[in-house]
């Protein structure tokens, strides 16, 4: 069974849980355990690395161990495992496990040496011809289709013949060929079957396929090691040998930890100085096509027939250049991806004049900005979303990958560039852009739907006060348009509120929301925008709309009603959205076609931390004050309607001039604490009006007004949470927003003015 999603058959319930902790007691806590041995080996020989890495580009944390694993075990052809872990690394770790379970089992079934070396590497390499397998296809989350499955096992048989270029063994050839074999010869296709296959691959079949059930897919969820256990039970003697099923369930359940560490110092130890017997044929005779300074000719040109057949079987276009940054190769992928042969481009400077290269915002790069060049110049990795001109003369996003060549003196030899085409990435990313419009956008407006708005208010609202900025809303209402629709037609009245809302989106500013709110309804956020402001800019709309003609309307001009409204003290989205509302409405009932502003804005409200102190003192309320506002009495029992009606509070009684409220802190609190606790509160109004002598600056009479005496107490119905900090901050924010609602200021704020007006 291969790891890929061709084999494998649907579960009927993932057990992801269970999974998750059997994974973790099987392969990969084997691999950690290695991992971690390799690491204090690593510390011990201070090892280092060809490739350096920036700041920007680190490796996989566990890559450089798994690395070495592989470099012990495989030694030259570790570059075809390195190449896999390029391509897809899930396929590359899959198969690290399946050598490292195999080789347990091995040790377990007393094979000897050469057996278990022919498994091992065999293991390794099991999955190698997926190097040729279309990205596409390898994240693929649903089921392949049969075109698909047949070009993945077309590949994976590629594979065998990759490896045959360099390998002597044909024992590790057979097994590579033969470990997606049934064992019972499946169709009549298959060469061998039943003990007719060699043990190595009807082991590689088994642990592949454990492996590949008990680790999380990109088309299914993991299974638990029993399920799995029990899938290989449920094809033994059809797909899997019955008798290596049993074997392998023992191998599980024994001896595992003992396995684990014999394992780790056979690769790690006695495999390091024996690397001579491993079946690997240097061929001689090649030409390196890499840039060489050091290094013997028959290890070079070894390794160089390894490196041609890999890098001609990749998709990725991978290239060579030297430190002048003339180009040393150039493969099969980079021909298709460019459209540049490899004739024309052996040669010749590497520079983004070759390939017509843009930025990603399609800006031209000029020579003098060239990405590789950097590379050179800086001995460190680069890695780009790029554009090119591709094959067809259009231009193409590519993923571009440079590694700087660092020989053993530490000097720069060139660098290796791979050219990854990122188009199905990019139409990912612009159809996760369209998805995202489609959700957050009106379709017959295009601005934002109430959704967005919704979401946008709440974090509009967040910023403003963590910035101690002033914004507003305006809420707008075509008047009497159910009319319009009536004389000229749904379709017409649909064009009149496509001009409404591209009308409202010119109006805006960069940090302004437009919003269709309902039907003919429109919101507006306005960014760093105090109540003054907002109400200027929602008449300049509004006589804007007045004065325009609608051709759809036969050259009728409609009207709009307006509410304008700040965020005050104390509001959170609802709050501030009901006084829009509420201002709107106003707007309509005083005869429409007008702007109504409501509400106090966000005054400079200190916060006094004296209530903490009196919230101490159980009985008493945690906020006592006198308030007083310059209007008559009923005015300001008017505005305390307002409040009421805004943050959804309860009357409790009323008696002569004394109101008591019941409101709950969630009503007055901004939108980021709505997961805190809520607390109730009693807030006691006392109103007493008052003739208040005007004088002027001078201390000279000036007139006569009334004003409103309003004492104010605040407390937490219940007596159990009095003494929190936060019982008096959020009783400090009912009585900020009482202020801003009665436009009421305490007597020390009156008594601070008083001084201003006399300096
Ligand atoms: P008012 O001045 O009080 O706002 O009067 P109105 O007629 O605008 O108010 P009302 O809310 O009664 O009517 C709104 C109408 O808007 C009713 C509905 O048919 C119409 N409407 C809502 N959505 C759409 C839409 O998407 N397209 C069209 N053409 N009409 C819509
Ligand atoms: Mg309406
Ligand atoms: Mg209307």
């Amino acid at each position: 069974m291969s790891e890929s999603n061709t084999e494998i058959q649907e579960p009927p319930v993932p057990e992801v849980s269970q999974a998750k902790s059997s994974r973790l007691t099987s392969t990969e806590s084997r691999v950690a355990e290695i991992s971690s041995l390799l690491r204090a080996l690593e510390d011990v020989a201070g090892g280092s690395g060809l490739v350096k890495h920036n700041e920007d580009v680190k490796p996989h944390p566990t890559a450089r161990h798994e690395n070495k694993l592989v470099q012990v075990r495989l030694g030259m052809a570790s570059g075809l495992f390195t190449a896999l872990r390029q391509k897809h690394p899930q396929t590359a770790e899959h198969s690290l496990r399946v050598s490292l379970g195999c080789s347990s089992w091995a040790l377990y079934a007393g094979l000897d040496e050469a057996t278990r070396d022919i498994i091992e590497v065999a293991a390794l390499l099991h999955d190698i011809g997926k190097i040729g397998v279309p990205d596409s296809i390898l994240t693929k989350s649903s089921r392949l289709t049969p075109e698909e499955e047949s070009l993945v096992r077309k590949q994976c048989r590629q594979g065998s013949s990759i490896v045959a270029e360099c390998c002597g063994s044909t024992e590790v050839l057979q097994a590579i060929m033969h470990s997606t074999s049934r064992f019972d010869g499946g169709d009549d296709e298959q060469a061998l079957r039943g003990e007719g296959i060699p043990l190595a691959a009807r082991m590689i079949a088994i642990v592949d396929a454990f492996d590949s059930m008990t680790t999380d897919q990109v088309y299914r969820d993991a299974w638990s090691r029993d399920r799995a256990l029990q899938e290989l039970f449920e094809h033994s003697g059809t797909q899997f040998d019955s008798v290596l099923v049993k074997q392998f369930q023992e191998v599980l359940s024994e001896h595992h930890d003992v396995l684990t560490e014999r394992v780790a110092t056979r690769w790690l130890n006695e495999l390091n100085n024996t690397q001579d017997e491993l079946p690997w044929d240097a061929v001689q005779n090649a030409e390196s096509p890499v840039p060489t300074k050091q290094g013997s000719a028959s290890e070079n040109s070894g390794r160089s027939l390894f490196e041609q057949k890999l890098i001609e079987a990749m998709r990725d276009g991978v290239v060579f250049v030297d430190v002048q940054a003339k180009i040393t190769l150039w493969n099969k992928g980079a021909e298709q991806i460019t459209g540049i042969s490899r004739g024309a481009a052996t040669g010749r400077t590497f520079a983004p004049s070759l390939l017509e290269m843009c930025s990603h915002g399609k800006r031209r790069i000029h020579d003098g900005s060239c990405p590789v060049a950097r590379v050179l110049r800086t001995s460190s990795q680069i890695r780009q979303r790029l554009m090119i001109l591709g094959r067809q003369g259009k231009l193409v996003p590519i993923d571009l990958h440079a590694i700087p060549v660092i020989g053993r003196d530490g000097a720069i030899l060139g660098a290796t560039i791979l050219l990854h085409d990122a188009q199905s990435e990019a139409t990912l990313e612009e159809k996760c852009e369209a998805l995202h419009a489609e959700v957050t956008r009106d379709p017959l407006t295009k601005v934002a739907n109430r959704a967005e708005f919704d979401r946008m208010q709440a974090l509009f609202i967040e910023a403003h006060e963590q910035a101690h900025h002033p914004c507003s809303l305006i809420m707008i209402d075509i008047d009497h348009f159910k009319s319009i629709n009536d004389t000229h037609g749904h379709q017409a009245g649909d064009e009149a509120i496509i001009t409404v809302a591209g009308l409202l989106s010119s109006m805006c500013r960069t940090g302004d929301l437009v919003a269709r709110y309902g039907g003919e309804e429109f919101a507006v956020l306005c960014a760093d925008c105090n109540n003054a402001h907002a109400a200027r800019r929602a008449e300049e709309i509004r006589r804007k709309l007045a004065e325009t003609s609608h051709s759809q309307l036969g050259d009728k001009k409609i009207t709009a009603s307006f509410g304008v409204t700040e965020l005050q003290a104390g509001d959170n989205s609802e709050t501030m959205l009901r006084r829009a509302d509420r201002a709107l409405l106003m707007a309509k009932e005083q005869g429409r076609n007008q702007v109504v502003q409501l509400g106090n804005g966000m005054e400079k409200q200190p916060t006094k931390k004296k209530w903490w102190w009196l919230g101490r003192f159980s009985g008493k309320p945690v906020i006592e004050t006198s308030l007083s506002t310059a209007v008559p009495i009923d005015i300001a029992i008017a505005k305390l309607r307002g409040f009421v009606s805004d943050h959804q509070a309860k009357i409790v009684s009323t008696k002569e001039n004394t109101v008591e409220l019941e409101i709950a802190s969630s009503k007055v609190s901004c939108d980021r604490r709505r997961g805190d606790r809520n607390i109730d509160y009693r807030i006691e109004l006392e109103f007493s009006e008052q003739r208040v002598m005007r004088t002027n600056n001078l201390g000279f009479a000036a007139g006569e007004y009334t004003s409103t005496n309003i004492e104010v107490a605040v407390r937490p119905r219940s007596t159990s949470n009095r003494r929190s900090g936060d019982v008096a901050d959020r009783a400090q924010m009912i009585l900020q927003s009482v202020k801003a609602y009665l436009m009421a200021k305490e007597e020390h704020e009156l008594i601070e003015e008083s001084q201003l007006l006399v300096l």
